[in-house]
């Protein structure tokens, strides 16, 4: 539902304190952000992140979304991704090295490799900080205001990154966005992530044998269960999870999507990729998020007690940790110089000023399943879908670049937003390098050995 305005008011203006000038300031530390910040600096930038949140890793470690889905096209990890999972390893998290498999990890770990990697490279990190405002003069971003503990601060920059997920530096700085799917208006469903200890997983395990749950190819430490209501699928686990609503411990909103993931490392521990949010709350408004949140928590408290009721291995289970930001997969998009569709994939496109390949679907959650791709097509992503029109020193990474609806549908797993956040900050560098604005770059023609994305 979108509130009206009561009233509109003067903001009074106030001299605010400029606390950090930089080459290139990112602003949200998340999936993007981080590969962003570490490849600006080490670019050779001076630069800053700015963050809302007490973690780095955004929808992974805060939203405990997990695993990377996987791209299913060979050659789509670009060095900063390698990097990461060799750095887990290092940590003792097994990783694989697949682009085809989905890419187990521990957001625990992946937020302590997250702060190492920003520091080593010299990233000026500013956590509990966030973004209110830009300032803008003859089409550049000249400072960001950004609250924090000591109130609001300025922050000077020559580039700027936006990788909030939500276009918040866009739409501060006027660049226009979308929001939802045109059809319906409905972005697509958050969903408020939690994780169980406790688990049997073993127990669990043999337990969807005897039901002929084949839904997952592998099995503990490295498995999920799951139902998907608006899929073709008849999931062995939907029958259980209709009579737990037509006994009364679950809703029917309860019972749409259900879908849980072990975690690497975390013995005993799965998490939820669920509830899923009904979509009359809007990710893009204030009021409906928080109602989601309560919505939503009430959704996890009956799911939890109904699987420890009914669930072979969960008989011991607890809730064991709560996502501390909801996750949504839609909410604003910008329109770039290139704004992505469903052609792009369809036609499994490729661009001279390709940034990121994929051949993950369109993961719709209910508006439209789109045909899979065959094995070895993919579509490419243009570095054009990142920049505007409008601003001159802005660049976007992440989920919130210019796509369609649908095809954002595809292009937001986590591999592809790191990817994206990558070459933001080597061209960042590139950018500052050059005396070029980052808005007009022709990454067709820019050198081979800054490219992250190396096309075959
Ligand atoms: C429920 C759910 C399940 C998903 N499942 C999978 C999956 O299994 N595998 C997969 O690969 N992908 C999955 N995805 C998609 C994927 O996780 C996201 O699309 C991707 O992580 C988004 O990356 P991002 O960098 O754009 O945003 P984020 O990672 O969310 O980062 C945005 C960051 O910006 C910060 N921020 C925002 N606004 C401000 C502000 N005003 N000031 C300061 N900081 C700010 C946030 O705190 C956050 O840290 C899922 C998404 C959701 C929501």
């Amino acid at each position: 539902m979108t509130m009206k305005p009561i009233n509109y008011i003067d903001y009074i203006k106030k001299d605010i304190p400029v606390l950090f000038e930089a080459d290139c300031c990112v602003c949200g530390g998340g999936t993007a952000g981080v590969p962003a910040a570490v490849t600006a600096a080490r670019g050779g930038l001076n630069t800053i992140i700015i963050e809302k949140g007490v973690t780095t890793g955004g929808s992974q470690t805060q939203a405990l979304v997990l695993p990377f889905m996987p791209t299913f096209t060979e050659g789509s990890d670009t060095p900063i991704i390698t990097e990461i999972k060799d750095r887990m390893r290092g940590e003792g998290i097994e990783m694989n090295d697949g682009v085809t498999e989905f890419g187990w990890f521990n957001p625990e770990k992946l937020a302590f490799v997250y702060d190492g990697m920003l520091e080593e490279a010299g990233v000026k990190i500013l956590y509990n900080a966030d973004l209110i405002d830009a300032v803008t003069l003859d089409k550049k971003i000249k400072y960001v205001i950004v609250n924090t503990i000591e109130g609001l601060i300025a922050i000077k920059a020559d580039i700027f990154i936006d990788c909030t997920g939500d276009a918040a530096l866009s739409r501060l700085s006027g660049v226009k966005t979308e929001s939802g799917y045109e059809k319906t208006g409905n972005n697509q469903p958050m969903s408020f992530r939690f994780e169980m200890g406790g688990i049997d997983l073993d127990r669990l395990y043999q337990y969807t044998r005897t039901i002929n749950d084949n839904w997952c190819a592998t099995k503990p430490p490295y498995f999920e269960i799951a139902l998907a209501r608006h899929r073709q699928i008849k999931y062995a686990l939907e029958p259980i999870f209709v009579a737990g609503y037509e006994r009364g411990e679950l809703t029917l909103d309860d019972i749409q999507y259900f879908q849980a993931f072990t975690i690497t490392a975390k013995t005993g521990c799965m998490s939820m990729n669920c509830p899923e949010i009904p979509v009359k709350f809007k990710a893009t408004n204030a009021a409906d998020l928080s109602g989601a949140i309560v919505y939503a928590r009430k959704m996890i408290h009956r799911i939890a007690k109904f699987l420890i009721k009914n669930m072979p291995g969960f008989e011991k289970a607890y809730i064991s940790r709560e996502a501390s930001m909801i996750g949504a997969r839609e909410s604003f998009r910008i329109i770039g110089k290139y704004q992505m569709s469903e052609k792009d994939y369809y036609e499994r496109r490729t661009f001279d000023d390709a940034v990121a390949k994929t051949a993950w679907y369109i993961d719709a959650h209910g508006e439209k399943v789109g045909d899979y791709l065959s094995k070895g097509e993919y579509y490419e992503i243009p570095y054009r879908s990142l920049v505007t029109d409008e601003i001159d020193n802005l660049i976007v990474a992440g989920r919130c670049i210019s796509a369609t609806f649908i095809l954002q549908a595809s292009m937001r797993i986590q591999p592809t937003c790191m990817s994206l956040g990558e070459t933001a900050g080597a061209a960042a560098a590139y950018s500052k390098k050059h005396g070029i604005n980052i808005n007009v770059i022709e990454w067709d023609k820019v050198e081979n050995d800054i490219k992250a994305y190396k096309k075959l």
